[in-house]
């Protein structure tokens, strides 16, 4: 782990970050694993005259299922949630009596997010945490000393996948990752389109241009001929080009006539599964339950917390929703760009299933606004609904430790999403819901 002190670091220029104490990413139901050493560490200091009560009985609680980092514990609660180290003022009283150099590695670390690539450790930032959705904070280059030092002794830093593939069984290189990493930051970016096309031209870009011209290149390799182009070259002129040609097919794609939401239901029971633990023959009769009632646009689902409501969501779905106001335009591209640039979710799926799953989280992320705007009895969703919808993408899937079991210990619900992915009317379908042009 010290080993990484001294590497290269890859910091975005737009995102900031400062803790402002709100005391928030010690709360709610989203679970924080603790390393044994932690633990150990943390039991040898002198409670004594702070809290005499503090013992491993009553601050820690095994979990269930040991988490894929190897945690097997996480911290006691309060009555309302928050972490006992907590304290009435939304101090860390390990923090606060010990400093910082004592606490548990996963609250050193958070919201950072680190990603080992061949040209450098990637440093991202979770959207979960309320200063980096505010954008209220110092840049990431002023804070290089602490980031280097939170690096040192973490133990999660993930790795670029060795054997990514662009679809499956077609592999792609770093080079031609970072490329097409860069050419959909350009495109997300690209004001000229509401953010809905601009996610539309990403996946013409991702999802059919690249595999057309990896594919070119791999036959003409087959026969042992020069190829009469490359994935790099292609893109290449894309980028001369300024994507237009992208960007104009984009636009004359039109919504499908109708609108089918059946993607939603996987990501629900998921949430669902994750939160209540069903058996597995809960989950697939759960999953076939919520699949008809998302088909057919209607029906009462649970809430996504504990102690809400149950949903109507036939209501749910007339809410509006609008990306073009120049706030929500300006939050959706920084926050969607950061998610590409972290690199937590298209390489760690593989390209083809990353990027279709970018665009199901943002359909998720807009029928999520739409439960918020739908609970305070609004029919148009906010800048904070969407705001809200973001933290739990960020808390439940795209950074949750165990998200990826979606796609690995679950067949049904991977293959179900496999299926919807390869639609044509599919991307078209959430991103020109009439509801959100
Ligand atoms: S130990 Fe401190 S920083 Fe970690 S969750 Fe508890 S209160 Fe928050």
């Amino acid at each position: 782990m010290e080993e990484n002190r001294n590497k290269t670091l890859i910091l975005s220029d737009e995102v900031v970050y400062s803790c402002h104490s709100s005391g928030d990413c010690c709360r709610h139901d989203w679970i924080i694993g603790i390393d044994d050493e932690s633990i150990q560490r943390v039991l040898k200091l002198d409670w004594k005259d702070i809290n005499p009560d503090f013992t491993v009985k009553s601050c820690y609680k095994p979990l269930l299922n040991p988490l894929p980092t190897g945690e097997k514990f996480t911290f006691s609660r309060t009555d309302c949630g928050a972490c006992v180290f907590l304290d009435g003022q939304n101090y860390c009283q390990m923090h606060n009596h010990f400093g910082f150099d004592v606490k548990p590695q996963v609250c050193k670390e958070f919201p950072y997010y680190f990603m080992e690539t061949p040209e450098g450790i990637v440093v991202g930032l979770s959207f979960a945490c309320g200063s980096v959705r505010a954008f209220k904070g110092s840049p990431l280059a002023d804070k290089e000393v602490e980031i280097r030092k939170v690096l040192s002794g973490s133990y999660r830093i993930r790795k670029f996948p060795e054997n990514l593939e662009l679809y499956p069984g077609i592999a792609m290189s770093w080079e031609e990752y970072k490329y097409l990493e860069d050419s959909l930051l350009v495109i997300v970016k690209d004001k000229n389109q509401s953010f809905s096309r601009a996610l539309l031209s990403g996946h013409i870009l991702a999802g059919m241009v690249a595999l057309s011209l990896k594919q070119v290149e791999i036959q003409a390799q087959a026969t042992g001929e020069a190829p009469r182009e490359t994935l790099l070259g292609g893109m290449q002129k894309l980028q001369l080009d300024h994507f237009h040609s992208i960007q104009k097919i984009a636009e004359n794609i039109k919504a499908p006539t109708r609108i089918s939401h059946q993607y939603l239901a996987p990501y629900y029971t998921w949430l669902m599964f994750s939160r209540d633990e069903w058996s597995r023959l809960g989950l697939v009769w759960n999953l076939y339950r919520n699949y008809y009632k998302f088909n057919k646009g209607k029906g009462i689902l649970e809430g996504i917390a504990k102690e809400d409501s149950d949903i109507d969501l036939e209501k749910v779905l007339k809410v509006r929703y609008s990306d073009e106001t120049p706030e929500v335009d300006g939050f959706l591209r920084k926050y969607w760009a950061h998610v590409i640039f972290r690199k937590s979710l298209l390489p760690s799926m593989g390209i083809f299933r990353g990027y279709q799953t970018l665009i199901s989280l943002y359909g998720l992320m807009k029928w999520l606004a739409k439960v918020q705007a739908y609970r305070q009895n609004r029919n148009e969703v906010s800048l904070d609904d969407i705001k809200e919808s973001v933290k739990i993408l960020e808390q439940k899937y795209i950074l949750h430790s165990q998200f990826s079991k979606l796609f690995t210990l679950h067949p049904i619900l991977t293959q179900m999403l496999d299926r919807m992915y390869i639609r044509q009317s599919f991307a078209p379908s959430i991103l020109l819901d009439n509801q959100s042009n």
